[in-house]
């Protein structure tokens, strides 16, 4: 659902000389105006921002048909939302597996579609988003895109609910400016994600800033999921922290999953084993429970994924 209105923004207002920039200032079509000013995200069946707390899960990277579609099953299996997996992939060296492209977004489409699974596919390219969106429901913008102007203002065009990563160098504000470029420029479906920031710490991969996330809910109506998985960069760490997300008031979580994380092609020390995902989908509902927030249940007749 494209649109510049969000749900109860002021639309009449007048081109506005907006000082956004300012210290402490909220974006105007980011902010919440009221505590029941909410954005709730459709993707597919699968309502993010509403009630029901959502878990994105998947492979950092398509690999091949056999990974995606044993992600796939074990996520499904265990209570996940959405698939993710990327296919173009940001690698910090140009000799590191770079993502199976087009190929593997007909893998992980296939695999969605079969266990009823909406899909999150990062877009790295504004040449990209066309043939992403022939199949992704969700289109990723990565940390490192985030103040990638013009891609924001190409995705602000598409029909298609985008989730925005923090980029780890950003502050909150400039997350949020750079999701205004998405709401002003058309597209009020906007999920952010808070995957962790660069610091002085070296012991995790990066640090984790639940504050940004309470901050986030606080001052914006867009829904905040948070990304254990980059944020800690050690599977070990991912569960305790996705606990600590939920309990913060986050509005879901994005986990990466790998069915032999020591053979993975991408982010292996962080994926979770299919157990690691099984036994923290069962702990995250007393968290949940604890916050009042029910884990999202999508109607059986609602999980065909029509794409
Ligand atoms: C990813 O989700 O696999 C990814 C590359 O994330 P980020 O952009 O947060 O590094
Ligand atoms: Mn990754």
């Amino acid at each position: 659902m494209a649109g510049r209105a969000t749900e109860d923004g002021d639309r009449s207002a007048k081109p506005h000389r907006l000082d956004a920039e300012a210290p402490g200032s909220v974006p105007r079509w980011v902010m919440r105006r009221g505590a029941r000013h909410q954005t709730r995200v459709q993707a597919g069946p699968v309502e993010i921002g509403g009630t029901g707390f959502v878990v994105i899960a998947g492979p950092c990277a398509v690999e091949g048909v056999e990974q995606t579609e044993t992600v796939a099953s074990v996520v499904k299996g265990a209570g996940a939302h959405l698939l993710r997996g990327g296919v173009f992939k940001p690698r910090t060296s140009p000799y590191a597996f770079q993502g199976m492209g087009e190929p593997g977004l007909r893998i992980i489409s296939e695999a969605g579609r079969r266990h009823g699974l909406p899909i999150v596919v990062e877009v790295m390219d504004s040449a990209q988003i066309s043939i992403v969106l022939e199949h992704a429901d969700v289109l990723q913008i990565g940390a490192r895109n985030m103040q990638n102007f013009s891609l924001l203002r190409a995705l602000a065009k598409v029909p298609r609910p985008v989730l925005l990563k923090r980029g780890f160098c950003a502050t909150i504000q400039e997350w949020l400016l750079a999701a205004e470029y998405l709401l002003d420029g058309g597209n009020a479906q906007v999920i952010l994600c808070e995957r962790g920031i660069r610091s002085f710490e070296s012991s995790v991969r990066n640090t984790l800033d639940l504050s940004a996330v309470a901050y986030a809910k606080l001052h914006s109506h867009l829904p905040v999921v948070v990304d254990p998985s980059h944020a800690t960069g050690n599977r070990d760490l991912v569960t305790p922290m996705a606990l600590a997300a939920a309990a913060s008031g986050a509005d879901g979580l994005l986990l990466e999953v790998h069915p032999a994380p020591d053979a993975a092609l991408c982010d292996g020390p962080q994926a979770l084993t299919p157990d690691m995902f099984r036994d923290l989908m069962r702990r995250l509902r007393p968290v949940l429970a604890a916050v009042d927030r029910p884990l999202l249940t999508v109607s059986v007749k609602a999980t065909a994924v029509a794409r």
